[in-house]
């Protein structure tokens, strides 16, 4: 076998797979799945440090990229398979000014900010890694059901290597437009189905289990690994420490399963001598993590979690029609795929789950922007699950703590707009259903005369 292979995450099952099998589901258990590696076969650094020096020789895409430099981590293809657009060129910054407002001492906050990618959120990490082995079994079409970044970011990987045709799915009505309109413009084919999230990820599944069609969600596997690095460059960001939390909204928790691998990695690699807490965090609208992980008890237990309890869960938010609802339609999702990998994670990590209300979301996100960091609501949750953290004394303020800011400002113009303009036709579409009723950051702006004079009073100058 190849130094690297598919294999089932049960315990009591552990089935092996080679690379060149597409599965998104252990075939013998239907339990998730993880790419593996014999690591005593693949040269992997010293120490972390070593990385640094791919920055020498960025003319190489594969060094340039802030996924791929770290390739002998995610070390599944050879180098001429891989796809990259220049991904992963993010950055950690500390922001001492956010800090403060939340109660965190200086040097203490730091944001990974995930919206400077191509298509403007981390989505982009996972999908150089499912698009590079997408070209390695000679997938012609690839597909992915999204809130909207996924298809986002699988229509440019599709566009600009020229290798696939892509299919999105989207749910009808709730898509944020940015999101829809980088779909369209790099030419994916875009269903829009009458449904939510949760329908389309079923229904492209049916699809691509009966049609060679290669599907890009978080279920695959290698999707995962690129989304690894977002914690590789968090470490860089501090001098390769490891910092005491990681903060991330929970949608679908691929990135949380994919940050707790990363650490688990690096610690079986002796790459780290210690291991951060991990903070999920959902919307109060979606919040299916934190009712099975802070009510129902639901743990890892080493790969023996209680799965009639999730089954149950399920089946009472069946029966009783209970829907995803949140303004964050980045995490507008009721049945996370990486649940169990989720709950590795926590039990890997000394993990916390919280949810924040849409209220919460929108003013978080709008002292993000105050500070200068733009970021869409689902990111917003970050800040906002931070400082209920801060508030409860689980988070001290002098812990370093790492927020992953997952997607960019302009991809949902609309609620900016209707936060800061309190437009009452917005406001009553928008904002009061989702319960969000004060728009204390608003920075509303103010209507003039065309005129001089009538500016220079605007502006309290005369
Ligand atoms: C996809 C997405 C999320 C959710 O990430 P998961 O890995 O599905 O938990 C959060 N924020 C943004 C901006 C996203 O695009
Ligand atoms: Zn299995």
């Amino acid at each position: 076998m190849s130094h690297a292979f598919q294999q089932c995450i049960h315990p009591d099952c552990q089935t092996t797979y080679d690379l060149g099998q597409i599965l998104t589901a252990c075939k013998k258990c239907g339990s998730l799945l993880d790419i593996q590696y014999n690591w005593d076969r693949v040269s992997v650094p010293s120490s972390m440090k070593e990385f640094e020096k791919r920055w020498a020789s960025r003319l190489n895409p594969l060094d340039f990229s802030g996924v791929w430099r770290f390739r002998n981590l995610l070390p599944f293809p050879a180098d001429s398979d891989i796809v990259t657009i220049g991904e992963g060129q993010t950055i950690l910054q500390k922001n001492d000014l956010l800090g403060a407002k939340i109660g965190m001492n200086a040097d203490s906050l730091f944001l990974q900010y995930e919206g400077l990618n191509p298509s403007g959120s981390f989505k982009d990490n996972g999908m150089t890694a499912a698009s590079t082995h997408a070209k390695m079994v000679g997938a012609k079409i690839t597909a992915c059901a999204s809130t909207g970044n996924t298809s986002a970011s699988l229509a440019i990987y599709a566009g600009v290597s020229g290798l696939f045709k892509c299919v999105v799915f989207v749910g009808s009505g709730k898509i944020a437009y940015g999101k829809l309109s980088q779909a369209l413009d790099y030419g994916a084919t875009t269903l829009q189905i009458k449904g939510d999230f949760d329908d389309a990820l079923a229904r492209v599944r049916e699809l691509c289990d009966q049609h060679p069609i290669y599907l890009c969600n978080s279920v695959n596997p290698f999707r995962l690994e690129g989304q690894k690095t977002i914690m590789y460059r968090i470490m860089e960001g501090l001098g390769w420490e490891v910092p005491d939390w990681i903060v991330v909204p929970g949608g679908n928790l691929g990135n949380s399963s994919s940050f707790g691998k990363a650490f688990i990695e690096l610690k079986q690699l002796g790459l780290i001598d210690r291991v951060p807490r991990l903070a999920i965090i959902n919307a109060a609208g979606a919040s299916t993590l934190d009712q099975l992980f802070n009510s129902d008890e639901l743990r890892w237990n080493d790969g023996k979690n209680d799965s009639d309890l999730i089954r149950n869960y399920y089946e009472v938010m069946d029966k009783e029609d209970q829907r995803a609802s949140t303004l964050a339609s980045a995490i507008e999702i009721n049945r996370p795929v990486n649940l169990v990998k989720a709950l590795r994670a926590l039990s890997f990590c000394d993990g916390v789950v919280r949810s924040v209300s849409d209220q919460q979301i929108v003013d978080s996100r709008a002292m993000i922007a105050a500070t200068g960091f733009g970021c869409e609501p689902a990111s917003g949750a970050t800040i906002a699950g931070l400082q209920m953290l801060r508030e409860e004394g689980v988070i001290a303020a002098s812990d370093r703590v790492a927020c992953v800011l997952t997607g960019h400002q302009l991809k949902d113009p609309d609620l900016t707009v209707a936060y800061h303009t309190g437009d009452p036709k917005k406001h009553e579409e928008k904002l009061h259903p989702a319960g969000v009723f004060e728009m204390p950051y608003a920075n509303p702006p103010i209507v003039v005369e065309n005129d001089v004079a009538a500016i220079v009073s605007a502006l309290g100058l005369g």
